[in-house]
């Protein structure tokens, strides 16, 4: 639909994991607007600047428009081959663990599908892994030790029903600003809800906040243990329900108490503040603690997302409206990735590749002739696997890693060094598009067709309404021709990015009786009109709250119409006359675009995913380390700000984006600058062990003393020695294998 001239098509945003409903009206003189979907039930109108801008960035300025071999444009039929021809070699001589996949939380869920098929299934191996990796792989990991499964267990809406909002290491204001714009919209309409921030930073966030701990690097977990301790002391946790539904409190709290004595120290906040804390928190029924990337990117990050949880199975909130611990996701499509097995160390609709009776079922539906028997590589480590020769053939996808991954100049190299690089993106000059063998160019948002998933668990559609450019291709079809010529036909025949879904919709409901919660099945049969007009839905229920007709009893003439035909615990369901029960979609008109509003909470049941269907508490212990030294005496914090994405190949084409902070920057505290002759404004140089910036000094009171910030979009590109990653080491949490991006000892000086 649309205005005359025009036409107007529902799709989603391709930034943050809030997954923003979007409504793009092309003008048939072609020109572009945007505007925020009021169906949506994750932004109901809303969007935030980058959104906003979403018309500003659409052009071919900087676009990879033809394949490359060598520098060389190439035709799409010589750079297949040659990649399947080097992919088949390169396994025939060295094994298939001499392959990798570095892949995105950008690309859409189909993409991702094939991606992980082509690799696990086919080449057998399991490595490929994403820069997802570097998001949230740290609650992945939570997730699994405590629920049994990577499930999420809170939706949207508990932000609005809380009554007590804790966002820990989340700047939720620039990182998911139209939660945020949620959370403070229902706040101004229930001032007696509570906002907690915890974070070293004094971040736009805390605008709303009624306490903001300023916990030093990496003190969470001794806080969160703290915290447990005091809910036992207190007698605030829930006998019944920790009886019931969990074990291991006891050694949960036994390690927690070990930590007892020194929750100030480690925390670096006053025993007044803690007790606030404290007290709030047991105080209150309805709490949600959400966490970003401030826990995750920790080399202690599986540890914090356990010590948070923990404290909300301590006291039952958990699975219920306005409950929970809430992992927010940075990326459009980290969630679709996860669900699909697009990390090193997992199967597809969660199953575990550790297991063998999961390997054997992805195997036997996919009617592969190999499994993945073991992990892969997770991304630092497969980026060290390049830089020694273990890995001799890699293909990129929709990722920039020269500039995003830790120890980059180190990454840069392993990749210069490789001796088969493959890149695919939508832009031609990207730091690590120099170092491609082979460069494929990528269909991009408003060309592509396909789904994601947002941060509590809702698929939506990214559709189509600009052609491809140029010779550009959606990623799924470049996966899948590669393929078919390695030798792979029949299983990546598809024809459109419907096939897919509905094979990953099939497989996660394939000899699955046990785990209904992780099938949408229901999905497997779905046609191309009806994924067409696939409104927004969560894992795990087929379809609710759309206008649900019987067929035979359509209230429409004329027109199209989309179909699913409705099952449940894998049955069929029939209506009135015996016959299939269908759900009818119309394709136009005033419905088309309606999303449907419910919200799926699990754990509603108190039923986790563990053998004994109960939850585990995990005993975890402090891990603040001291990283500092004289030579590097203050501690880097790297982080996003408001009107960037990522490496900024997108967003930095608008130039009102760009108007918001123009150029890198370090937040120096006002005593730190004076004590090293710094004046605001000014150059300084930032440099750990392994590399250097030059960016601006911004001095501020928000930095806390000993500590600078640094963001993590400018590149090379976009400004001289700007790549903030260079400076990061490669340490690693030891159970999800994230980098710890937040914690690196640093010396500033003037340049
Ligand atoms: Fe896009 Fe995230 Fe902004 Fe929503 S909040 S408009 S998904 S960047």
């Amino acid at each position: 639909a649309g205005g005359p001239g025009e036409t107007s098509t529902r799709t989603t945003c391709p930034y943050c994991g809030v997954g923003c409903g979007v409504i793009a009206t092309l003008a048939d003189d072609g020109g572009l607007s945007v505007r925020g979907d009021p169906d949506h039930p994750a932004n109901y109108g809303r969007l935030c600047s980058k959104g906003s801008a979403l018309a500003e960035t659409i052009d071919l300025d900087g676009r990879l428009l033809y394949p490359e071999i060598a520098g060389r444009r190439a035709g799409w039929d010589e750079a297949l081959e040659l990649m399947a021809r080097k992919f088949s070699e390169t396994i025939a001589e060295h094994g298939p663990d001499a392959v990798a996949f570095y892949v995105s939380g950008q690309i859409l869920t189909e993409d991702y599908y094939v991606a992980n098929k082509l690799m696990k299934g086919f080449i057998g191996s399991a490595n490929i892994d994403t820069n997802s990796r570097l998001c949230m792989a740290s609650s992945v990991a939570g997730h699994r030790r405590a629920f049994g499964a990577d499930t999420v267990p809170g939706v949207y809406e508990d932000l609005e029903q809380a009554d007590l909002v804790i966002l820990t290491g989340s700047n939720l204001a620039w990182c998911h600003p139209v939660l945020y714009q949620r959370l403070a919209a229902a706040k101004a309409a229930r001032p007696e809800m509570k906002v907690v921030v915890i974070d070293p930073r004094r971040t736009m966030t805390c605008d709303i906040a009624d306490m903001h701990l300023a916990v030093r690097p990496d003190g969470d977990v001794a806080l969160f243990n703290g915290l447990l301790v005091h809910l036992a002391h207190s007698q605030a946790v829930n006998a019944e329900f920790i009886g019931d539904h969990t074990n291991g409190f006891a050694d949960a709290l036994a390690a927690a108490r070990a930590n007892e004595a020194d929750i100030s120290s480690l925390t670096g906040l006053s025993d007044g503040e803690i007790e606030d804390f404290y007290g709030v928190f047991e105080a209150t029924d309805k709490v949600v603690t959400c966490y970003s990337q401030g826990v995750n990117q920790s080399s202690s990050g599986t540890d914090k997302v356990n010590a948070i949880i923990n404290c909300h199975l301590a006291t039952g909130r958990i699975g219920r409206p306005g409950m929970g611990p809430f992992s927010l996701t940075g990326q459009p499509n980290a969630m679709g990735g996860r669900e699909v097995g697009g990390l090193a160390n997992m199967l597809a609709a969660h199953m575990e590749i550790e297991k063998p009776e999961h390997r054997e079922r992805v195997q036997r539906f996919w009617n592969a002739p190999v499994i993945a028997d073991k992990p892969g590589l997770k991304a630092v480590d497969m980026f060290k696997a390049v830089a020694d020769g273990r890995i001799k053939a890699l293909w990129i996808m929709g990722t920039n890693p020269v500039v995003s991954m830790p120890d980059a100049d180190a990454v840069a190299d392993a990749i210069r060094n490789c001796p088969f690089v493959v890149v695919s993106d939508i832009m031609h000059d990207t730091d690590t598009t120099q170092y491609a063998h082979v460069l494929l160019p990528a269909a991009g948002w408003g060309e592509k067709d396909g789904t994601v998933t947002n941060s509590e668990r809702r698929i939506s559609r990214q559709r189509p309404f600009l052609a491809h450019p140029g010779e550009a291709r959606p990623d799924w079809r470049i996966i899948c021709d590669v393929a078919m010529r390695m030798g792979f036909g029949e299983a990546f025949a598809f024809q459109s990015p419907a096939e897919i879904f509905a094979e990953h919709a099939a497989l996660s409901a394939f000899e699955n009786e046990g785990e209904r919660d992780f099938d949408i099945g229901d999905y497997a049969g779905i046609s191309g009109p009806a994924y067409d007009a696939l409104q927004p839905f969560q894992w795990p229920a087929p379809v609710r709250g759309t206008p649900l007709w019987p067929a035979g009893h359509l209230p429409f003439k004329g027109g199209d119409y989309g179909v699913i035909e409705v099952r449940h615990q894998s049955q069929t369901l029939k209506d009135e006359k015996g016959g299939p029960y269908h759900l009818i979609y119309p394709l136009e008109g005033e419905m088309a675009g309606r999303a449907e509003g419910g919200n799926f909470r699990f754990f509603a049941d108190g039923r986790f995913y563990h053998p004994d269907r109960k939850a585990r508490f995990i005993a975890v212990q402090s891990a603040v380390t001291e990283r500092v030294n004289t030579a590097y005496p203050l501690v880097l914090n790297t982080g996003r700000i408001r009107d960037q994405w990522h490496t900024m190949t997108r967003t930095a084409k608008s130039a009102r984006l760009s108007a918001h902070l123009a150029e890198p920057f370090a937040e120096i505290n006002p005593a730190d600058a004076e004590a090293l002759g710094i004046a605001d404004a000014t150059l300084v140089r930032v440099a750990s062990l392994h590399g250097k910036v030059v960016v601006r000094a911004l001095i501020t009171a928000r930095q806390p003393r000993g500590s600078v910030f640094v963001p993590m979009h400018w590149t090379d590109q976009f400004a001289s020695n700007g790549r903030v990653d260079a400076l990061v080491p490669s340490v690693t949490d030891p159970t999800s294998g994230q980098p710890a991006l937040k914690h690196v000892a640093v010396s500033v000086e003037p340049y």
